[in-house]
């Protein structure tokens, strides 16, 4: 054996309880970060499905609406389609743009977004 340092049993056993604590602590936050990215996957692929949803909007409007540049309200093409998503639930000011309107509240910040003074 020579001079070996050796452990005695009672610090082995010490030791292997502090890892088992360890590795439960480790599942246990494991287990907790495997649900938080269930949640921002599922936020992920809703938030995919409305900008799908808001670019195909943006690309229809930029379509049917008529190419003079202003509307008897006087709104730009790219007021009224702001208008359009709008209308269609969305918000279009800088702070929540893209996201749902909720219970079609009105908002503010849109309102000022697409009726200002140019
Ligand atoms: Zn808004």
């Amino acid at each position: 054996m020579g001079g070996v340092a050796t452990l005695d049993k009672e610090e082995v056993y010490d030791q292997f309880k502090s890892l088992e604590g360890q590795l439960q602590q480790m599942l246990a936050q494991f287990s907790d970060l495997q649900t938080q990215m269930t949640q921002v996957f599922e936020q992920n692929a809703e938030l995919e499905i409305e900008n799908q949803h808001l670019r195909e909007l943006v690309r229809e409007l930029q379509k049917t609406l008529p190419e003079d540049p202003e509307t008897p309200q006087g709104l730009s093409k790219s007021r009224q389609i702001l208008e359009k998503l709008y209308e269609e639930g969305f918000h279009v000011c800088r702070e929540f743009y893209g996201t749902r309107r909720k219970q079609d509240e009105e908002c503010a910040f849109c309102l000022e977004v697409i009726y200002r003074d140019q």
